[in-house]
């Protein structure tokens, strides 16, 4: 017998590709096959890059040469100055540290941690994934629907008693995916007190922060100054996922974590594209037009958001309207005893169903760190053309408020795949 060439490494092993990346995947699939299917599985903002942004990128695209691990010295003034203005984080421009995405940056960050990881459930599909790669133990932390599927101090804290002096790194996540929940100033300021009684280090994942709704979005920095690292980037805010953006700002008690990431990052990624870099500067300098691009974005995310919950919940689901973000996360239990006569025990086979009968594409609620047979699902409310619901918004007052009728008007598809599932939930028997 001839050997192997391939030798996996072992937390690797049992690795599939990203549950976001697969569905995607399976919705391009069927629709090669001309069924018709709605793409509410990735989670990827629905409009353009700003106008200014996309010029500053071909202004630059002759800039070529190796820019320092850390980041261009202007983007990260920039960045520091955004969230100087917006947040209150009194930082240096020697605290922003710029990578290919904040993702690349969180999985620096976890491996030069020494650190259990502490993640609410549910949470987003990458961290856990994260810390297999490394082999790092996986706290998981409850949450109820009552509270929106957020961590509460108490929670944290009994996870903290178990072994006071074991060194843990929490990431919260807010305006949250897949919830769309955000956390008040109040549940903050009780997490960062345990925190600090821990010495937990808190990546405060914030990547949604200028798309809460509301447009009331406090940082975890304000409460935590000293243990925060706030996470960031261009993805989700910016129209710019492809660009691969991210960032993260650390307070000085953490320089040798941001140190030693900054060692890693020089030993792999190197650094994130000159142009890209350059035009991102753009982003940060909160011009008048980036300011009513954001405004328009959480219009439209807000009024549509706020249409889903209410047709959701008439429709018989247990749901939580959204605060931030493009997330909804329904629970299917009052449906359990109808879904049940169809064979439906998991949120799999739920997504699975739903896809097949509606063309509704949505992620299991397994894939966030949530029971198997717990029936939640997460919808990402993105299939809709962004720059045109935009133009359409830049032709309105910008006070009015969205009624149903302009939200059925700027985002078919998805308004189409909303009523479609909640038809379906309404002719369950
Ligand atoms: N954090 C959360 C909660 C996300 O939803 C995502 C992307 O889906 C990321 C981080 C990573 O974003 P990026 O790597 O594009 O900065």
């Amino acid at each position: 017998m001839t050997a192997p060439y391939t030798h996996l490494v072992p937390s690797v092993r049992s690795l599939r590709p990203s549950a976001t990346l697969a569905i995607n995947e399976r919705s391009n699939a069927l629709k090669d096959e001309g069924r018709e299917v709605f793409k509410l599985g990735l989670g990827q903002s629905p409009f353009p890059v700003p106008e200014t942004v996309r010029a500053s990128l071909e202004r630059h695209a002759g800039e070529k040469d190796y820019l320092p691990v850390r980041g261009l010295p202007a983007l990260r003034h920039a960045i520091k100055e955004w969230h100087h203005r917006r947040d209150g984080i009194d930082a240096m421009d020697r605290h922003v540290i710029v990578g290919p995405g904040s993702k690349e940056l969180l999985f620096i960050l976890q491996l030069v941690h020494d650190s259990r990881l502490t993640i609410p459930s549910p949470s987003w599909v990458s961290y856990a994934p994260q810390a297999q790669i490394l082999e790092k133990d996986v706290d998981w932390v409850e949450t109820q629907f009552d509270n929106g599927w957020n961590l509460t101090a108490e929670a944290l804290e009994n996870v903290c008693k178990q072994d006071p002096t074991q060194p843990r790194l929490l990431i919260l996540n807010y305006p949250n995916n897949p919830t769309g929940m955000s956390y008040s100033a109040d549940a903050l300021s009780a997490i960062a007190r345990v925190a600090r009684a821990y010495r937990v280090v808190i990546i405060s994942d914030e990547i949604y922060g200028e798309v809460d709704h509301g447009h009331g979005h406090t940082s975890m920095a304000e409460f935590y100054p000293e243990g925060t690292i706030v996470s960031s980037g261009l993805s989700k805010w910016c129209g710019a996922g492809g660009w691969r953006l991210g960032y993260c700002i650390f307070p000085d008690a953490l320089k040798p974590l941001a140190d030693a990431m900054a060692a890693v990052a020089s030993e792999t990624f190197t650094s994130v594209s000159a142009p890209i870099q350059y035009a991102a500067v753009e982003a940060f300098l909160d011009t008048p037009s980036i300011q009513q691009y954001l405004h328009n974005s959480r219009r439209i995310l807000g009024a549509l958001g706020n249409w889903i919950g209410q047709r959701l919940t008439q429709a018989g689901l247990r749901v939580h309207t959204p605060q931030g973000g493009f997330y909804i996360f329904p629970d299917f239990e009052p449906l359990r005893k109808k879904l049940a006569k169809r064979g439906v025990y998991t949120s799999a086979a739920l997504t699975e169903v739903i896809l097949d009968e509606t063309g509704v594409a949505c992620l299991p609620g397994v894939c966030f760190g949530r029971r198997a047979d717990e029936l939640t699902v997460r919808l990402s409310f993105v299939d809709f053309d962004g720059t045109r619901a935009l133009q359409y918004l830049g032709s309105i007052s910008s006070s009015k408020s969205l009624s149903q009728d302009d939200i059925q008007r700027l985002c078919p598809p998805t308004v189409t795949a909303i009523q479609r599932l909640a038809e379906w939930c309404e002719a369950l028997v």
